[in-house]
């Protein structure tokens, strides 16, 4: 029998140098935790026969499913702005491409399969908590419409992985647009590779940006077109209160997915400057910093993309430092239509943006939950009463109604009717978001192996538009806001 994946591996004709050949490690006991049926349909995979025994084993690495090519992809990085010139994937495996259902082109992974050349002083392995983590905040992303690596499997490995004590070791399938990264042309820049840069720019081009083609000049356009998705990608987590929190180069697709859900996490109250992940101790990665960093790792991708721009480098640097610029643009465009249709404004004002700070500031200043403070405003776009329940949230409600007369006077101007707008904005202020709180909890009954609360929230979460009064508890935010709250990317 074949299968079950019908690969179609265009990576493996790269040159060698872009990948190392390794097989995968065994594991004692293997054994399937979830399995993502939906995906797996996408993917033209029976998902029965990857919940079963067979599956087990491949998902965990102990066999090869026919055609795949394992291999750990080479590809550098700025981590926390120090460039490592060699990263590469220490702990994952592509196990090849899969054309899927949609005609949309696919790569799987294996991530927490053991050691590879790239693997450093790591052990090569993954733990349950970080897995289903991933898993299950990667497919709320999906779900709200982010652009977003996505899980096909989770899979217990019987075996312990060591971290500061002994963890339950897992391995996750991710399945991604490509596992493309800035970090993968710093790491033939950092080479003076020459060749592999223009492999690596043709190949991006004809798996992502086909368009660009016949483009004057491919590169400097290929460079344009991932600023232009990652300017988008930004304003999408901000409008949901995603903080990434590691963004380093080696973590930004050139496909303008999100990937590496370490130790991201949602903003419950607002504040700008909320940071979560224990290893960033100066902020770097805070929230409104998210656009900057991605500018500045842009001009990394920029630099290591230069002898492309133009075979003259002073010709090249000009032609970069324009594009750059272009960034701030790009990013203000998509956050004001965020911004825009998180308000309920189909059209567009002069004074828009300042409304939206306007809330933004009062928002900061009182507290106010991010998710709960949009989505009662929905409800209130319909019915100017329900403004009664968006108050609360407020540590002084007076600044909310100053703020909401601004917004009912700007709303009167619009030309859709309030049915229309309410439901226009309940598609895009989510009533639910993988808080960290209940995430926690989630992953600490799993680790004792009961998924139920698991399961849970992932049915709350990957349903993010609907009203779901039975899961009230799960999208309330904290009782108390834990401000020492921290999160830990030991994947
Ligand atoms: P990350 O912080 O997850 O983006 O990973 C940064 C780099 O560290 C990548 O090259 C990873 O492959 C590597 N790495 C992270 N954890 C491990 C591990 N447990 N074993 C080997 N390599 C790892
Ligand atoms: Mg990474």
């Amino acid at each position: 029998m074949s299968g079950p994946f019908a690969f179609d591996t265009s990576y493996a004709g790269l040159p060698e140098r872009f990948y190392a050949r390794q097989a995968p490690a065994r594991v004692s006991a293997p054994r399937v935790l979830r399995v993502n049926r939906a995906l797996a349909e996408t993917l033209g995979v029976d998902p029965a026969r990857l919940a079963g025994e067979e599956g087990a084993a491949m998902l965990a690495g102990n066999a090869l499913p026919e055609g795949a090519t394992p291999m750990a992809l080479a590809y550098a990085g700025h981590q926390f702005g120090n460039f490592v010139p060699q990263l590469g994937d220490g702990r994952a495996l592509l196990l090849g491409e899969v054309v899927g259902r949609d005609g949309l082109r696919r790569d799987i992974q294996l991530k927490g399969s053991g050691p590879t050349p790239f693997s450093r002083r790591g052990d090569g392995r993954a733990a349950l908590g970080p897995v289903l983590r991933e898993y299950l905040v990667s497919e709320a992303m999906h779900a709200m419409g982010i652009p977003a690596t996505r899980a096909l499997a989770a899979v217990a490995t019987g075996e312990e992985v060591y971290r500061e004590t002994p963890l339950p070791g897992a391995v996750l399938t991710r399945v991604a647009a490509s596992h493309l990264r800035v970090g993968t042309f710093q790491y033939f820049a950092a080479r003076r590779d020459a060749e592999a840069l223009r492999k690596l720019a043709d190949y991006t081009i004809g798996r992502h940006y086909p368009e660009l083609r016949g483009a004057e000049r491919p590169a400097l356009a290929l460079f344009e077109a991932v600023m232009g998705r990652q300017a988008r990608l930004i304003a999408g987590w901000m409008g949901v209160g995603f903080i990434h929190g590691v963004m380093n180069t080696d973590n930004m697709t050139l496909s303008g997915e999100t990937i590496d859900f370490g130790p991201c996490a949602f903003m419950d109250a607002f504040h700008p400057a909320t940071v979560f992940s224990s290893i960033d101790q100066q902020g770097r990665y805070a929230y409104a910093n998210q656009p900057g960093i991605a500018q500045w790792n842009l001009a990394r991708l920029a630099e290591a993309m230069l002898t492309l721009f133009d075979d003259d480098v002073d010709r090249g640097v000009a032609l970069a430092n324009e594009s750059l610029a272009k960034f701030a643009g790009l990013f203000g465009d998509a956050w004001g239509a965020t911004l825009r249709a998180k308000l309920g404004l189909a059209g567009s004002e002069e004074g828009d943006r300042a409304l939206a700070d306007g809330l933004l500031d009062t928002m900061q200043v009182g507290h106010a939950d991010f998710t709960l403070t949009f989505r009662r405003l929905s409800e209130a776009a319909a019915e100017p009463a329900r403004l009664a329940d968006v108050r609360p949230l407020f540590a002084d409600p007076m600044t909310f109604d100053d703020w909401a007369a601004r917004w009912s006077a700007r709303l009167a101007r619009e030309s859709v009717t309030p049915a229309a707008r309410a439901s226009a904005m309940r598609r895009v202020n989510p009533w639910i978001v993988p808080r960290n709180h209940r995430v926690e909890e989630a992953l600490a009954a799993a680790q004792t192996g009961d998924m139920a609360p698991f399961d849970r929230l992932f049915e709350a979460v990957t349903h993010p538009w609907d009203d779901q009064p039975a899961n009230a508890d799960l999208a309330a935010p904290p009782a108390v806001v834990d401000r020492e709250y921290r999160t830990f990317c030991g994947t």
